[in-house]
């Protein structure tokens, strides 16, 4: 393996779990789980396909947990709070305790009941291996076959560990501007899409943007901003009823 080779591999991991992360903060958090957005047709199917290859997440499963951690948050009920689970079995054991809630059909049901599965579900996006398989395969056929694996496992352990770090570090570091137990990090959001402004998205689980005053820097409503500006998304609530300094938009 060359040096410079397996550096431009981990590189491109972690381009592609960045990547992920924005797909995940605008498409299952922004736009599913919260309606904060509503996205073209066309950005929607793109969207969802970049979930499964890249994460084989199935959306309303990931939309079921996110909403009971709204619902329940840092009280016993939330799936997955450093305050109750300790701050590294939420860091690192995020997916098991994920799994927990998405792998039991009544709760998904329960908080996702606007997202059943529709044909194209039962068809591909429901296969996650599939998914992932298919992700995986693309990064191979670019890079080869050693430098592809390394991207994927990169990509993998990067995407797990930002998304943990959001429930994980978003409920135990940073500065809290309003009365809700989330914190804001400016540089968790540097490298999460925005969703290390974790305290602000509590504080306005409905709004499209998470940056909420000068300095925070929030990529996800970047790409809402942009999309907009393209006739591709429709920007329900932007800003929460209590923001201090507004930014423009
Ligand atoms: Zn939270
Ligand atoms: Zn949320």
């Amino acid at each position: 393996m060359h040096p410079s080779s397996a550096v431009a591999a981990v590189l491109v991991g972690l381009a592609v779990s960045q990547l992920a992360t924005l797909v995940t903060t605008v498409y299952l958090h922004r736009a599913l789980s919260h309606r904060a957005v509503a996205l073209a047709p066309g950005l929607t199917a793109v969207l969802r396909t970049l979930t499964w290859v890249s994460t084989g997440i199935k959306p309303r499963q990931w939309v079921a947990v996110h909403r009971k951690h709204h619902a329940h948050t840092d009280v016993p009920g939330d799936p997955h709070s450093p305050k109750i689970e300790g701050f590294l079995a939420v860091q690192l054991g995020n997916v098991g305790l994920y799994r927990k809630v998405a792998n039991d059909p009544e709760q998904v049901q329960r908080y996702a009941r606007d997202l059943p599965a529709d044909g194209w579900d039962r068809a591909l996006f429901d296969r996650a291996l599939v998914g992932l398989g298919l992700g995986i395969a693309l990064l191979v056929a670019v890079l080869g076959p050693a430098y592809g694996l390394l991207a994927a496992a990169v990509h993998t352990v990067s995407y797990l560990l930002l998304n943990a770090a959001v429930n994980a570090v978003g409920h135990t570091w940073g500065k809290q501007p309003f009365a809700n137990g989330a914190r804001n990090s400016l540089l968790l959001a540097l490298v999460t899409a925005g969703e290390g402004l974790h305290n602000n998205h509590h504080a306005a689980p409905t709004s499209a943007r998470m940056a909420m005053a000068r300095g925070q820097i929030d990529a996800g409503w970047l790409f809402i901003r942009a999309a907009r500006a393209l006739g591709w998304a429709t920007v329900r609530s932007r800003q929460a009823e209590r923001v201090d300094e507004p930014v423009a938009a």
